[in-house]
């Protein structure tokens, strides 16, 4: 039997990989649900996620996974408030109408701003540059970089851009470029829900808290067992991961708050993502998640979810929406959750291997390949297809 310890998308698509091989396994998960950081709970009948996350069908190892759960795409543009004026962005080839009316608003000249685009997903990266610096490289300065570009995509990696390796930034560019991301109804657990149904032996809120050798494999103690496993694969955290194994590579992590406000009354482009400027105040990005997907929630309000990095309080994060939107977000703050350690950052230049062995045991989740659903999942693929292969 193999044993996978942690049930998050790497440690489902570990188990997956090892089902699929027609091999035994077992998964076991220490939350009493499966999931991991693609968390969702329901407060007053609203659909909160553990955090603003969305979900990009067209990641290569969701594909791979033929998933049936639907996603309502989110609007494939931005809004941000520049020099004092609320501006919209989009993607041409969704949105040509709207990104024609607004794009000279941004910039009188907008080809450079399609060059730079063009140059991001094409141009090739030097070794070791920052998403910053290489994004400088291509030209881009200014305004429209400064107030819009740099921020949206702080709000992707929750960190700044001259702490992000260039090629990471890339490829998450180029997924953004060809595919819309989204949300399901029933919030981002949705797809994991779908997933850990398709494993047959799977048990939640049972936490491994010691493994030993034993003959040619392990034994694992966990809160409510001890198993005999021919493999063991760590899929857990970061930081849990560091209890099994001392060979386990320094990460750091970036944090984020998510905030959720109810709407209770519909604000300007609601169905976008605001982003807000560098040092303009703590919020990084908001969206009315209800008006993206209308199951959100209970009573047809709408449910702004706000990101924040810093520590911030309820009335600084109130004061930046209202110079964001223009109009004071009056609603009631129904949920606040801190995330300390949201998302890996990948430092420029670094590159990671996708898993780790380390005296027989396998490692896999988002920290040893990217800080991504499709990071964890091939994470878990690749775990997986060692310990049927080894
Ligand atoms: C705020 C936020 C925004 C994000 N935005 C995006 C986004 O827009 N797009 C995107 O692609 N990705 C996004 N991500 C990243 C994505 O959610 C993660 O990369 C992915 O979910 C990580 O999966 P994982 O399996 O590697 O780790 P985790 O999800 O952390 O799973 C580890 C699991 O192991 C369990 N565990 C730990 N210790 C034990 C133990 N001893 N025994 C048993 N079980 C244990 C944990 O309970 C957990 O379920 C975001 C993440 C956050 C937090």
């Amino acid at each position: 039997m193999i044993l996978v310890i942690g049930g998050g998308l790497a440690g489902i698509r570990a188990a997956l990989t090892i089902q699929e091989s027609g091999q035994q396994v077992h998964l076991v998960e220490a939350q009493p649900s499966a999931g991991g950081r693609l968390a969702t709970e329901i407060v007053n009948g609203f659909t909160i996620d553990r955090g603003f996350q969305v979900i990009n069908p067209g990641y290569s190892e969701l594909r791979r996974l033929d998933v049936r759960t639907q996603f309502h795409p989110i609007s494939a543009g931005a809004v941000a408030v520049i020099d004092g004026r609320t501006t919209f962005f989009g993607d041409p080839r969704r949105e040509l109408r709207s990104i024609s009316r607004a794009l000279p608003k941004i910039i009188n000249d907008p080809k450079p701003f399609f060059g730079l685009l063009r140059g991001a997903l094409l141009t090739q990266v030097r070794e070791g540059e920052s998403a910053d610096q290489f994004l400088q490289r291509l030209g881009a300065t200014g305004a429209p970089y400064e107030q819009l570009i740099e921020p949206f995509l702080r709000g992707v990696f929750l960190t700044a851009l001259p702490e992000v390796d260039a090629r990471f930034a890339q490829r998450v560019l180029r997924t953004l470029f060809r595919h819309v991301p989204g949300l399901p109804d029933g919030g981002v657990q949705a797809l994991v829900q779908e997933l850990r149904h398709r494993v047959k032996s799977i048990q939640s809120g049972e936490r491994a808290l010691e493994i030993s050798r034993s003959g040619r494999g392990f034994n694992v103690k966990t809160t409510n067992a001890t198993f005999a496993a021919r493999k063991v694969i760590v899929a857990t955290d970061y930081a849990n991961a560091q209890q099994f194994s001392s060979a386990i590579p320094k990460v750091t992590f970036a944090r984020s708050t998510a905030w959720y406000f109810t709407l209770e009354a519909q604000i300007s482009y609601q169905h976008r993502l605001h982003v807000a400027p560098l040092a303009s105040g703590p919020v990084v990005t908001a969206v009315d998640v209800a008006a993206v997907v209308p199951s959100y929630s209970p009573d047809g309000r709408g449910l702004l979810s706000v990101t924040t990095l810093e520590e911030s309080s309820e009335r600084e994060v109130r004061n930046h929406l209202q110079q964001i939107y223009g109009e004071s977000i009056n609603g009631e703050l129904i949920s606040r959750i801190d995330i300390e350690s949201a998302l890996p950052i990948i430092p420029p230049g670094a590159r990671r291997r996708g898993i780790l062995e380390d005296a027989g045991l396998i490692f896999a989740g988002d920290y040893l390949t990217e800080p991504s659903q499709n990071g964890a999942l091939l994470s878990g693929r690749l775990a997986g297809e060692s310990a049927i292969n080894n």
